[in-house]
């Protein structure tokens, strides 16, 4: 049996083009700085987002973190949505590894507005931790891939500027951002001092993320990476996957999206579904399981048997993505799985 696998957009295997450009990737040793596909896929990140440089990193985690730690002292305080991938699902590591706190606000489907930022800046006297940085997320992934209206991002961007805060974007998914509303990446990271963005997730690469900025605070960066144990050696052979993934599978995302909208219409037609968010975006959608279903756990074993895989996030709520290894038959091939496993018995 065929498995078909929504559980993330991290399931992805490495095309043949792309193992054949890591096959050939010319490589040095990228802690002495030598590594040629390293270098070459840092500059490439950096003039699609506009900014001075990036440093290529094992993972988001690991980019958000150093994201942190190159704003923020211990005592020093940052704002977020409270969905946010950083302050739920990275073990708080803004804390354990910068001893930096977190205040959340709280966002419709990931979405903050601009006002909700007035009276955020913490007073300058002793009792208080430093307000400091703001971190944004696009697309918002517990947000069910939300794209962040733009004028809202530009109007949160200017009023961190405005108070004298550092401004990091996760863009996990700032690729299928970009795709689904047609802002380049580059415009929608001029908002921010850092950016960091994932090679591993819709486009498909094997490994990898990347943190863009000043070139001063891509240095600092550095050392951060060199102690969390973030340097790779002949790295080139799993960046030439990323820099291969940058060329060729960005336009395709608008796929995925399609392929969500597509999954979208069919669950909805299925009795004891509710998408929750109601809209599809890119390429994430959420819904809910009526009780008389009986549990998400249960659902997803049933659904397993018969070879969907996908993510239960909650008693009652399950998650689909969708992404480069699962076409359009896939997807009414899962429909069809859902709606049997659906079905009063
Ligand atoms: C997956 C994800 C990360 C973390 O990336 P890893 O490579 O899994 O560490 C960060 N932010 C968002 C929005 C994500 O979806």
């Amino acid at each position: 049996m065929r498995i078909i696998d929504f559980r993330s957009d991290t399931v992805t295997r490495p095309t043949p083009e792309m193992r054949q450009a890591m096959a050939a990737a010319r490589v040095g040793d990228d802690v002495l700085g030598d590594d040629p596909t390293v270098l070459e896929l840092q500059q490439r990140v950096a003039d699609l987002l506009g900014k001075e440089a990036a440093l290529y990193v094992p993972s988001g985690t690991m980019s958000n973190l150093i994201g942190v730690r190159v704003h923020c002292r211990p005592g020093d305080e940052l704002l977020c949505e409270a969905g946010c991938h950083l302050y739920h699902y990275e073990q708080s590591g803004y804390a354990q590894i910068c001893g930096v706190a977190a205040r959340t606000l709280e966002g419709r489907c990931g979405v903050l507005r601009p006002e909700q930022f007035e009276a955020m800046v913490r007073p300058g006297d002793a009792h208080y931790a430093r307000t400091r940085l703001v971190t944004l997320e696009n697309t918002h992934n517990r947000g069910g891939g939300r794209v962040q209206p733009y004028e809202y991002v530009e109007a949160i961007a200017r009023w961190a500027r405005g108070h004298g805060l550092r401004t990091h974007l996760d863009g996990a998914r700032l690729w299928n951002a970009a795709v689904a509303t047609g802002i380049a990446p580059g415009e929608w990271a001029r908002h921010f001092d850092t950016v960091s963005v994932c090679f591993s997730k819709g486009l498909g690469a094997p490994v990898g993320s990347a943190l863009a900025g000043p070139r001063e605070l891509i240095a600092e960066g550095l050392r951060h990476r060199k102690v969390l144990g973030g340097g790779m050696r002949q790295a080139g052979v799993v960046a030439a996957g990323a820099l291969y993934a940058l060329e060729h599978h960005r336009d395709r995302l608008a796929d995925d999206h399609a392929n969500a909208r597509r999954l979208a219409d069919g669950i909805r037609q299925i009795d004891g579904l509710a998408l929750a968010p109601e809209e599809i975006e890119t390429n994430m959608l959420f819904f809910r399981i009526d009780a008389a279903l009986g549990t998400a756990a249960a659902l997803v074993d049933r659904l397993q048997q018969r070879g969907l895989l996908v993510l239960a996030t909650g008693p009652q709520t399950i998650r689909m993505v969708t992404h480069l290894d699962v076409d359009a038959a896939d997807t009414d091939r899962a429909l069809t799985i859902l709606a049997e496993a659906a079905a009063p018995t």
